[in-house]
């Protein structure tokens, strides 16, 4: 496929980042997990010590900016924060737990927006997050909206989090997903939610091969 945007948003863990890199590799684009991006400016500021007890620097925040390097390899998947790889480190309790506030401001989502916009130019994409489709790429080819029980995402999430090495309990990682839900749904601005035009699929009781032929089966009809 030729410079074709697809746009997968919806709710924590719902499966979005695992099936738009299948579908990516199935369709020869570029994969960007626009959530890695939010995740490795947390790091860095978690590293600078720019929040502490849920107060955020923001003066500090915007100014460092400037010479914030962020890079995520759509080949690779390997997110890169000023040079060094954080891929792994992006994935820990800390940095999930304060993620959604650092996505609330307006400066980080600007600076991100142009970012995400760039990457498309080359050879299109297959791009999931939060507000792909509704503000990143409005016009894009596909638009998918995912969502799943909470309970379902928040086993398949403790699972992905013990095969990386990460310790976690499930009543924890359940709440981290409905805070981060809540918090992304309601913030002013590029709040989740479904875009007009975006298809939902419901990954609850799909497997993740059921899940991706949805996926291609909508693509082909549309
Ligand atoms: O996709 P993931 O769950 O890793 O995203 C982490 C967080 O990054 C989300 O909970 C949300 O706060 C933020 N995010 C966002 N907009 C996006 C992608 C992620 O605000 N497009």
């Amino acid at each position: 496929m030729d410079k074709v945007i697809i746009a997968i948003d919806g709710f924590a863990s719902t499966g979005k980042s695992t099936l738009a890199k299948k579908l990516s590799q199935h369709l020869g684009l570029p994969y960007v997990d626009s959530g890695a991006l939010f995740r490795g400016i947390t790091f860095w500021v978690l590293k600078n010590g720019w929040v502490s007890d849920d107060n955020l620097n923001e003066l500090a925040i915007e100014k460092g900016l400037d010479n914030l390097n962020i890079f995520f390899d759509s080949v690779t998947n390997i997110l890169s924060v000023n040079g060094i790889d954080v891929t792994e480190a992006i994935r820990s309790k800390e940095v999930s737990a304060q993620v959604s506030q650092i996505a609330k401001l307006s400066f980080v989502r600007s600076f991100l927006l142009n970012q995400q916009r760039q990457m498309s130019l080359r050879a299109g994409l297959v791009m999931d997050g939060r507000d792909i489709g509704t503000v990143v790429f409005p016009n894009a080819d596909f638009k998918f909206f995912f969502t799943a029980k909470p309970e379902v995402r928040a086993q398949r999430r403790l699972e992905e989090m013990e095969a990386s090495g990460h310790q976690a309990n499930f009543a924890d990682v359940l709440k981290n997903i409905l805070d981060r839900d809540r918090i992304d749904s309601q913030r002013k601005i590029s709040p989740l939610k479904k875009a007009a035009d975006a298809i939902e699929i419901n990954t609850s009781e799909l497997s993740l091969e059921q899940a991706f032929d949805l996926l291609i089966a909508k693509i082909n009809t549309k």
